[in-house]
């Protein structure tokens, strides 16, 4: 073993035992090149992450200027900073007038236990509304929502007195009443295999959190920001929620995460107690001068338009393979199902033998899953799609 895997693999920690192992060297655009000088095409993004594709010049460009200004001065929600400013009127920009006061924090997974302490905070409730699952991130809050028995059995106790209901059963919205806080879900489930509400589902759900003055929180970390072909998944259904928590590709490949709301809402976090959610590196001013960037970019560019077409030639190419038994697909996000564990383990080995990278899900093995940057071409799309279809 070399020294460089004997350093990984011992001294890095793991989490799991057969990690991919690609030893990164640089990466650009929609590509990842590694120590041998090997070309991969980026199929997943960082986990849709790098929508706007690795290391955009604007958000290089963005993050020297403020590298020459500042890095951090004070822990978040004392000073005021440009670089938070923008961001925070950037976001307000692209969303519903009631989601015009946004919390930056530093991951998904804070942004959603900041956002269920809010819900509670706000309605004095202590009840949480979850969906089985589901998937909202890995620290004991997040976690605690998360409707993954397997994923949560080792970490008990988490939060009590949280109920979950079935994405798309409109009848187990009766959990839903005057005692819960809040209901969090995924917009889209992703690692569930991606899973699409029905607009019947996804209006009930508003409609009942509006009669029992429950809080929706919709979690968009990794179907935001342009993923499934509009800014936001929700813009899809015609429902808004009244907090949503965002992530991933909010940084324009640095880490970032953000809970927004209504400033009604997000102001109870000021008071009884004060300092309701605090986070020292929250609003960091390079993240969020990446987050402006990428937002501009996603807002000149036509790639959020053009992500349902895209999506579309790449499941016409997958779906000529007579293995695949379901493409379920929500702009440039695909879960392509196999059927089968170990034809998804060897088509995603071939893939990356063949220079692509793929990804699995986290609770559904049967698929495997494609997020590509969105700003790959027709051409890349096609390469790719071609590749992939050959591995199958
Ligand atoms: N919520 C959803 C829907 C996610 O997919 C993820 C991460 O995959 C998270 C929350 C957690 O985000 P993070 O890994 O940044 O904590």
């Amino acid at each position: 073993m070399s020294n460089r895997l004997n350093t990984f693999l011992n001294l890095q920690g793991q989490t799991n035992q057969s990690p991919y192992l690609i030893d990164v060297d640089k990466a650009e655009g929609v590509y990842i090149w590694d120590k041998s000088g090997k070309k991969y095409i980026d199929m997943i993004a960082g986990v849709a992450v790098n929508n706007i594709g690795h290391r955009h010049p604007k958000v290089i460009e963005a993050i020297q200027n403020q590298l020459d200004k500042h890095l951090h001065v004070m822990v978040y929600g004392e000073y005021i900073q440009d670089t938070q400013l923008d961001l925070a009127k950037s976001l307000a920009s692209i969303l519903p007038d009631n989601l015009n006061c946004s919390y930056i924090v530093n991951s998904g997974t804070e942004a959603n236990e900041a956002a269920i302490k809010l819900a509670k905070r706000y309605t004095g409730r202590q009840e949480i509304i979850s969906c089985k699952n589901s998937y909202h991130g890995s620290t004991h809050g997040s976690l605690s929502v998360t409707g993954n028995e397997e994923k949560q059995s080792s970490f008990k106790p988490l939060l009590p007195n949280i109920k979950f209901i079935t994405f798309n059963d409109v009848d187990s919205l009766n959990l839903i009443t005057e005692d819960s806080a809040c209901v969090i879900i995924e917009t889209i489930q992703g690692d569930a295999g991606l899973i699409k509400p029905t607009q019947e589902f996804i209006s009930a759900l508003r409609d009942k959190c509006t009669v029992t003055g429950t809080l929706s929180i919709f979690d968009e970390v990794q179907v935001g920001m342009g993923r499934t072909g509009k800014f936001f998944a929700f813009e899809h259904y015609n429902v808004i929620p009244d907090i949503l928590t965002l992530g991933k590709a909010l940084g324009g490949g640095m880490p970032i995460g953000a809970f927004i709301s209504s400033t009604e809402i997000m102001h109870s976090l000021t008071h009884n107690p004060m300092l309701g959610h605090i986070t020292t590196f929250g609003g960091h001013p390079i993240n969020c001068t990446a987050a402006n960037a990428c937002i501009n970019v996603l807002k000149e560019e036509n790639w959020i338009i053009e992500a349902e077409r895209k999506g579309q030639i790449l499941e016409d190419i997958l779906s000529k393979s007579d293995q695949v038994k379901e493409i379920r697909r929500a702009g440039l996000f695909l879960a392509v199902d196999l059927g089968s564990q170990k034809k998804v383990a060897q088509v995603v080995e071939k893939c990356l033998e063949n220079g692509i990278i793929g990804f699995w899900f986290l609770s559904t093995p049967t698929a495997f899953r494609l997020s590509p940057p969105l700003s790959i071409t027709e051409k890349e799309i096609r390469e790719a799609g071609e590749v992939i279809l050959k591995c199958i």
